[in-house]
């Protein structure tokens, strides 16, 4: 039997979990290794194509959800409600863009945190850091910090039940979105918004109910509308667990990581001869990889070529979170770098995670204008260097949580201790996110319609 490489383990891990027993830990992948994948390699080499179709500008892809999923949270009000917030957006999306928009939700595994500090000190206690529900628990004492083996297996079976109520919603669950009246606009109304934009959004609601309203009463695509895809994706952080799960199929060469479709790397282990870099140069599904303002370009493109030697089409995801006053110096060079490299990737921004600022309170948030302002500067920059944004990432929820600022919904500072609820950083939520939705459509239609838009290369 063809085994996985174990050359991984050999090397430096950014982002160590402090297990106590690594026969503990043994024990509980042998235990996950019995169990079936979360998802096929069918279903990753389809996701593949979708991405590679992305590359050519024919699609766009809208990844999103918790920075941290919790346990507690896999319950049927939360799942609904962020998997209609992204199915809107989605709908948004191309509807202003005239293309299909391919749904990664930041779901079924996103369950382990890489954290600045390994260990953190209170009172003169220092314990290890809350990783994510995969790894130990968020209350401070010895006990629940413990990185705790038996949780690699609970995280794999509330990813299990998580992805099962996502596939049977996306089989048949969406007929409400198709009403407008189920959109939750009325808020609009009260905001402080222009209402030259609040009838512009009711419009294009009204607009995308229509023609999902006018394709069903042709029939034929009746399937294609009740049935909508969705792929998981996660950070790929905790390698006993992505281990576990890695193996050969029987009728596609190479090893899959079928933990989830899309895994990530992150901006602080992507080094090249790092652990996590190691580990998912030897897997075949797509992979995206985490950009920040401190990255070497020429780093980058060593990257590209390590997890993508033979530049396959689809593979690969560079996902920019620069923060907006890095954008204009940051994102030039990079996308100079790739270019000359001849290689193919698709371009994704987050304008979460270079965004993140802290209240005179001391309370972890982010500001909407700075969100849309790194979006808007990103496609700025793409389109000035002839390249191609092909896609999003947001941290956001379907609830009604005060995490972030500003919106039309104009929360304040002084808003955020209403609902603050994220198990780490903040999210958009449901208002915030619909509104980004209907901002990022508007300008990504007119730079999708103008000549060079979806056209230009991907660089
Ligand atoms: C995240 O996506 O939650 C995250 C930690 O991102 P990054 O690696 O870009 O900081
Ligand atoms: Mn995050």
């Amino acid at each position: 039997m063809n085994e996985f490489p174990q050359t991984w383990t050999q090397c430096v891990n950014a982002q160590p979990i402090p297990y106590e027993d690594p026969a503990a830990v043994a024990d509980a992948v042998r235990r996950l290794r019995h169990f079936p994948p979360l998802v096929t390699s069918w279903e990753v080499e389809r996701l593949k194509r979708l991405i590679a179709e992305a590359q050519d500008g024919k699609r766009f892809l809208l990844q999103g959800g918790d920075c941290a999923e919790t346990l507690a949270e896999c319950c049927s009000p939360v799942l609904a409600s962020k998997i209609k917030i992204l199915m809107q957006i989605s709908l948004v999306l191309s509807y202003g863009l005239r293309v299909p928009v391919i749904r990664i939700g930041r779901f079924a595994g996103q369950y382990a945190k890489p954290r600045s500090s390994l260990y953190e000190t209170r009172n003169g206690q220092t314990l290890p850091s809350y990783m994510g529900d995969l790894v130990n628990r968020p209350e401070f004492t010895p006990e629940a910090r413990r990185p705790d083996p038996e949780l690699l297996l609970s995280g794999y079976q509330h990813a299990a039940l998580t992805l099962n109520f996502v596939r049977a919603l996306s089989t048949v669950g969406f007929a409400d979105l198709h009403h407008p009246e189920y959109w939750e606009l009325s808020f609009f109304k009260r905001a402080a918004m222009p209402p030259a934009l609040r009838d512009e959004y009711e419009r294009t609601t009204r607009a995308v109910s229509e023609s999902v309203r006018f394709m069903e009463t042709l029939g034929e695509s009746s399937h294609e509308l009740s049935h909508v895809e969705f792929y998981s994706s996660h950070e790929a952080l905790n390698l006993p667990y992505e281990s576990a799960q890695t193996r050969a199929v029987p009728r596609n060469p190479g090893f899959y990581d079928l933990t989830t479709h899309f895994p990530w790397i992150g901006e602080r282990t992507r080094a090249l001869d790092g652990a996590h870099v190691e580990f998912f140069r030897h897997i075949r599904n797509p992979l995206g990889l985490k950009v920040g303002p401190t990255s070497v370009p020429e780093d980058i493109v060593r990257l590209m070529e390590r997890l993508n030697p033979d530049d396959e089409p689809g593979k690969l995801v560079l996902i920019t979170r620069m923060g907006v006053k890095n954008v204009t110096r940051a994102l030039p060079p990079l996308i100079e770098a790739v270019r000359r490299s001849g290689r193919r990737v698709l371009w994704v921004c987050d304008p979460m995670h270079g965004n993140t600022q802290t209240t005179a309170n001391g309370v972890k948030t982010r500001d909407f204008a700075d969100i849309l302002s790194e979006l808007e500067s990103t496609l700025d920059v793409h389109s000035a260097h002839q390249s191609h944004l092909g896609g999003v990432h947001f941290e956001l929820t379907g609830d009604d949580v005060t995490e972030c600022l500003g919106g039309a919904a104009e929360l304040s500072a002084d808003d955020l201790s209403r609902n603050y609820a994220t198990a780490c950083d903040p999210r958009l939520n449901y208002r915030q996110a619909l509104e980004m939705g209907f901002r990022l459509s508007r300008k990504l239609g007119a730079r999708f319609a103008s000549p060079g838009g979806a056209e230009a290369s991907s660089g």
